[in-house]
């Protein structure tokens, strides 16, 4: 049976380092779905989409050819063959995804790539619905979360330029966005056991997740 890790959580609760450790670890492939929302945010971006419109977006979301690299040392998103993996990061791209992901049709589209991708193989897949929607069936499912303070601390040591302030009320406002969807992606499933990583060293969380796997 080849094993598939669901891993759910907010932003900057270490998800992707985890799951990109975890795979690492037990030679699993690794997914970031939340690249797939960006990169589908960027193409509206560049196609001059106007992203608060949903039906406009909806109208569009079958266009965009996406394709995901898995191999957790070197993951890859591109769109139309276009290598993104760097502007999906930026603020543009940041405060324009959550009202993308919230359209119904661009989320059918990105959780059938995803199930696509996933039933190639084991693999770790990090997302906000991955246990509750994209991968019920996974064996095992995490739910990471840390304190607010902790969580704007790791988002911003990837920026530059940006107060922990701004980023804490960024994560709060994409928070509130995310959370307020018909179907909560955020959700926890009933089954997934939460991993709490705000005290916790990232080998710390990898071996503890790994601990889990192996029940
Ligand atoms: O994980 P990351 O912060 O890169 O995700 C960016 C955004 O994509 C999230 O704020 C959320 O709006 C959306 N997302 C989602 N479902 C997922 C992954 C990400 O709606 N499975």
């Amino acid at each position: 049976m080849t094993l598939v890790i669901a891993m759910d959580g907010p932003s900057g609760s270490g998800k992707s380092s985890v799951s990109k450790g975890v795979a690492r670890a037990l030679g699993l492939r690794y997914l970031d779905t939340g690249a797939m929302y960006r990169a589908m945010t960027w193409w509206m971006l560049r196609e001059g989409v106007p992203v608060e419109d949903p039906a406009a977006v909806a109208a569009r979301a079958a266009e965009p050819v996406l394709a995901s690299g898995t191999d957790p040392d070197a993951p890859t998103i591109t769109v139309d063959g276009v290598d993104v993996s760097g502007p999906i990061r930026g603020s543009e791209v940041t405060g324009a995804v959550s009202a993308v992901a919230a359209v119904p049709a661009v989320r059918e589209r990105l959780v059938a790539l995803q199930r696509e991708i996933i039933g190639a193989g084991g693999i770790v897949v990090e997302g906000r619905d991955i246990g509750n929607v994209v991968a019920p069936d996974a064996q095992v499912k995490i739910y990471l979360t840390a304190s607010a303070e902790a969580r704007a601390q790791r988002r911003n040591a990837e920026l530059t330029g940006v107060t922990i302030t701004a980023t804490q009320a960024d994560l709060a406002r994409r928070d509130r966005l995310d959370s307020t969807r018909k179907v909560d992606p955020l959700a926890q499933a009933a089954d997934a056991v939460e991993v709490d990583t705000t005290s916790l060293g990232l080998d710390e969380v990898i071996e503890e997740v790994l601990r889990i796997a192996r029940k």
